[in-house]
């Protein structure tokens, strides 16, 4: 097949491919979506294929109205509503009890459904114009998560319809993912609207363990997403749990010129490998934004190994720790 490359004022041309059936990819402001029209089963099955994604694994409905959410969702509690107020449009998703008109792809089988309303203009203009859209991350199952066309083009060239190039993603990671379908509510997946954020709005949640544990054997995934290895590049994942000085001194003794390191801006001069600078020390909203590009980087570099610094658990730095961890498929040295 073979896939056009839009620009983003074409928004009326590839709601006509998702009307046909057929799958765009998508900006968003968290990363790019891989779309398909989420009343239509055989389209969101598609979408599986293309990623390779297994079918097990649910997807998120994006919507750009309120009024879209009653076709999708049997309930729409008080708590939801607020969360809907304070960070709709934005990188929160709600997961609620499904309607009826929710194939079964889309939900892989649970009786629930997750629902979005993205702020991308790009993402708000075309569902608008065709209809609400099933949408994973627009990157091969198991890969770093694309925040530009060019990462997208590099997965799914050949594989889909359409890309719509709308430049850079501004969050870097996925939607923060909280389920109202249990008491408290609980965070599945962090993201970029932070649990002390979403604590103010609706008092008290919790977070699930598998935020940051690996499942146990035998263990029920509350978010199937989260039992996959997850946004890996082809270089192995090592992070780092100490110091500054601590992270520099193993790197400089274990590396070699097939060595990265994801480091903040300035810390280049300290260490003697191939650097992928993230942002400002302790700025974890620049850490989340570069993550995945920088790993993407360090295969295009061709190294072997990338070191990471083990961020904080609190605010973005939880989102950040959460991709990091499964990137590296928990291997973790403490220093
Ligand atoms: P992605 O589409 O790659 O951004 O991932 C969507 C995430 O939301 C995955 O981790 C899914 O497992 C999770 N998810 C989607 N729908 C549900 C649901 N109904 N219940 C629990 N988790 C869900
Ligand atoms: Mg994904």
């Amino acid at each position: 097949m073979k896939t056009l490359i839009l620009t983003a004022d074409q928004t009326d041309q590839a709601a006509q491919i998702i009307k046909k059936g057929g799958l765009v990819a998508m900006p968003t402001e968290t990363v790019y979506g891989l779309a398909a029209d989420a009343f239509n089963g055989e389209a969101v099955a598609s979408i599986f294929k293309a990623k390779g994604r297994p079918m097990d694994n649910p997807l998120i409905v994006h919507i750009s109205s309120l009024d879209q959410i009653g076709s999708i969702v049997r309930e729409f509690p008080e708590k939801a509503r607020a969360l809907a107020e304070s960070f709709w449009p934005g990188p929160l998703t709600i997961i609620l009890p499904k309607s009826d008109n929710i194939p079964i792809e889309v939900s892989a089988g649970l009786d629930t459904v997750a629902v979005r309303f993205p702020s991308h203009p790009v993402a708000k203009k075309l569902i608008a114009a065709s209809c609400p859209l099933a949408a994973p991350s627009a990157n091969l199952s198991g890969s770093p998560s694309p925040t530009t066309a060019a990462h997208v083009i590099s997965d799914m060239n050949g594989r889909i319809d359409a890309i719509i190039d709308g430049g850079d993603c501004l969050v870097g990671v996925e939607s923060t993912v909280i389920t109202l379908a249990c008491e408290p509510p609980r965070i599945l997946r962090p993201g970029g609207i932070t649990a002390e954020q979403i604590e103010k709005v609706i008092g008290h949640i919790e977070i699930d363990k598998a935020v940051t544990n690996p499942l146990e054997e035998g263990q029920q995934a509350a978010s199937p997403g989260m039992k996959y290895k997850h946004y890996s590049p082809k270089a192995e994942v090592i992070l780092l749990d100490g110091d500054d000085e601590a992270f520099e001194k193993y790197i400089n003794e274990t590396g070699d010129d097939r060595t990265a390191a994801l480091c903040y801006n300035g810390q280049q001069d300290r260490l003697d490998c191939i650097c992928l600078p993230i942002g400002e020390k302790g700025d974890y909203t620049a850490y989340a934004h570069n993550l995945f590009s920088s790993l993407r980087e360090a295969d295009e570099k061709g190294c072997t190994r990338v070191y990471a610094h083990c961020p904080e658990t609190s605010g973005v730095g939880l989102a950040v720790y959460n991709r990091v961890i499964r990137a590296a498929g928990f291997k973790t040295v403490k220093l």
